[in-house]
């Protein structure tokens, strides 16, 4: 077994201390047990000799003292600056893993969710509702002739309509509904415990919600409408026949017209 050298200084400091315990019990010893029937002589030999052994304790102690101070408590003080240091570089990285997470389930531009979130959250939902047996709702939306806004206001203006209308879903949508960007222009919100009536209601509700926003660039008032699609889970497809059904009718719902809902 190797010592640290923290150790073996501690293990130094305790062997002195130890010996200077011992040479104050000897001394004890000498001073109370034999010097008890000494003529006049033998007891000045044995106060020299006292002496010499409080000397001896004396440097013994000195040496523990110097040895505490020059050895121990610097490595001590080492150790543990090299600690704090250790600590605050493994918060720096735990934060920075936090944030690298963050970033990779987050869209940069709404601070939605992001698609790969989105996709690992429907097949957990599923997942989950398959055990308790209850409806999953989900939403895709997709913003109509957007590239028309790009194109006559500019890509920043067509950013603040998206913003806008990630505002508008958070605002409209539940706590445990997974509200994300799919990317482009196009959103999807997985509504858990909703049914077909449910879904419908909500999907409408929102679809007139982003129609009524108003989004001011300059001195122009902007509006936008929105196709959705949905589909409720019938707790046997899996996830990615899940999207597609709602896909397809969120492309019915451009067929027909667009700023509509079809399921
Ligand atoms: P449709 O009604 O059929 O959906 O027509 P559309 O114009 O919305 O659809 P299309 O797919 O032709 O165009 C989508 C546009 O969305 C094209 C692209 O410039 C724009 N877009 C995609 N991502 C972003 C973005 O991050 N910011 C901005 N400003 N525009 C984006
Ligand atoms: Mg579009
Ligand atoms: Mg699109």
């Amino acid at each position: 077994m190797r010592f640290h050298k923290a150790e073996s200084a501690f293990f130094v400091f305790i062997v002195v201390v130890l010996a200077a315990g011992v040479l104050i019990l000897h001394a004890y010893n000498t001073v109370y047990v034999s010097g008890q029937s000494l003529n006049d002589q033998e007891r000045i030999d044995l106060l020299a000799y006292f002496a010499r052994l409080l000397f001896a304790t004396g440097v013994l102690q000195a040496t523990a003292l110097f040895f505490g101070i020059f050895f121990i408590y610097p490595l001590i003080r080492t150790q543990v600056k090299e600690e704090g240091k250790l600590r605050a570089m493994t918060e720096s990285l735990s934060a920075r893993s936090e944030t690298l997470e963050h970033a990779a389930l987050t869209d940069g531009l709404t601070g939605m969710q992001n698609r790969r979130f989105f996709d690992d959250a429907l097949r957990e939902y599923i997942e989950e509702f398959r055990k308790i047996d209850k409806p999953v709702g989900l939403m895709i939306l997709d913003l109509d002739h957007f590239k028309g806004v790009n194109d006559t206001h500019g890509h920043d203006v067509g950013d603040q309509v998206l913003k806008a209308v990630a505002g508008c879903l958070r605002d409209m949508t539940r706590y445990h509904d997974v509200v994300a960007r799919l990317g482009g222009e196009e959103f999807a919100v997985v509504a858990p415990n909703m049914d077909d009536a449910l879904l419908l209601k909500l999907a409408e509700r929102i679809r007139k919600a982003i129609a009524g926003l108003a989004i001011v660039s300059g001195n122009v008032r902007l509006r936008v409408t929105t196709s959705v699609g949905l589909a409720v889970w019938d707790r046997k497809e899996t996830a990615e026949d899940f999207f597609r059904r709602a896909d397809k009718h969120l492309y019915q719902a451009k067929r027909l017209g667009r700023n509509r809902v079809c399921a």
